[in-house]
């Protein structure tokens, strides 16, 4: 399978079908008629980046143009694109009008996390889409070079400072996540603040000056204390928690001895696939939830020694 390909089984991609319709975003005409139209649906997020989803969580509470008139009229729409039909844009509701919104719909406010799985591919895709867009909006108010106030523009996909010029573009932060292999076992860490007995695969941001795979090499040294000897690129997908673009790599490792150096792990051990088995079913482990390119490159591994991991995880006592 291609990275491409695993980059689209990736559940916060936005799905090929999405035309993101770039051309369309200075389009002011064009964007005040689609807005207005009966295939125009509005994602909308309140001030903490939560969806407005429909009770049981299962699938989003998209606003029509007759709604959005009525209930959200003042929030200005962002272009997400085009897919099966509809124009999808989001609005932002303020604190007031988000409580509002929820009781009139009978819906409720759902994060991202706890979405997750349930979404249908589209809808996860353009949550996380939406969602990132939120956050650099959210958090680039103003000019990083002359701190003047900056007005959001092509449809809330670039800022632009009305005192020195400066255009703006959204940012992601690209990280690094990474299955280290040694001889047949894995490495996992966990970090103290983790739900109990949860392990994940090693990630880290990437700094500047930095490749993908010396970042990888790096936070490997930094957290375990392992030496990477090789790394190769498994896939991407986004990760809004808040800005990042998170970047799946296989790694093999020189040996097998763990020094946790820089404290952000308090455990790091060795699991071949026997013993994730063995410790999933003994309820003694927990893996990152399936929305995860962690979970991904851990079912990835497993698949190479004949294990299914959703299987594996199927059959548990819930
Ligand atoms: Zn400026």
């Amino acid at each position: 399978m291609s990275s491409a390909a695993r980059s689209r089984r990736n559940p916060l991609a936005t799905p090929a079908a999405l035309d993101r319709l770039v051309e369309r975003r200075d389009d002011e005409v064009w964007l005040a008629e689609r807005t207005r139209a009966d295939d125009a649906r509005f994602l909308v997020l309140d001030t903490e980046q939560r969806v407005l989803a429909a009770r049981d969580g299962a699938r989003l509470e998209l606003l029509t143009a007759v709604q959005r008139a009525r209930l959200l009229p003042e929030a200005r729409p962002c272009l997400l694109g085009a897919a099966d039909g509809l124009h999808y844009f989001f609005l932002g509701a303020d604190a007031g009008a988000a409580t509002a919104l929820a009781e009139s719909l009978d819906a409720r406010w759902a994060g991202l996390r706890e979405l997750g799985m349930n979404l249908d591919p589209l809808g996860a895709g353009l949550c996380a889409y939406a969602k990132g867009l939120a956050h650099w909006q959210a958090a680039t108010r103003h000019c990083g070079r002359c701190g003047a106030p900056l007005t959001l523009l092509a449809a809330g996909h670039r800022g632009a400072c009305g005192s020195c010029g400066a255009l703006h573009f959204p940012r992601t932060d690209p990280a690094v996540i990474v299955i280290v292999e040694h001889d047949g076992a894995c490495l996992l860490g966990r970090q103290a603040g983790w739900p109990e007995k949860r392990y994940s695969t090693l990630a880290g941001f990437v700094e500047p000056g930095e490749t993908l795979e010396q970042a990888v090499r790096r936070e490997v040294a930094e957290e375990a204390g392992v030496e990477v000897l090789d790394c190769d690129y498994h896939s991407s997908q986004p990760w809004p928690f808040p800005g990042s673009l998170m970047l799946g790599f296989t790694a093999t490792a020189a040996g097998r001895d763990i020094r946790l150096a820089d404290g952000e792990l308090e455990d790091a051990r060795w699991f071949t696939a026997a013993e994730i088995v063995a410790a999933l079913r003994a309820g003694e482990l927990g893996l990152s939830p399936s929305i995860s390119v962690s979970y991904r490159l851990i079912e990835h591994w497993l698949a190479g020694r004949g294990v299914d991991l959703a299987a594996e995880l199927a059959a548990l006592p819930s």
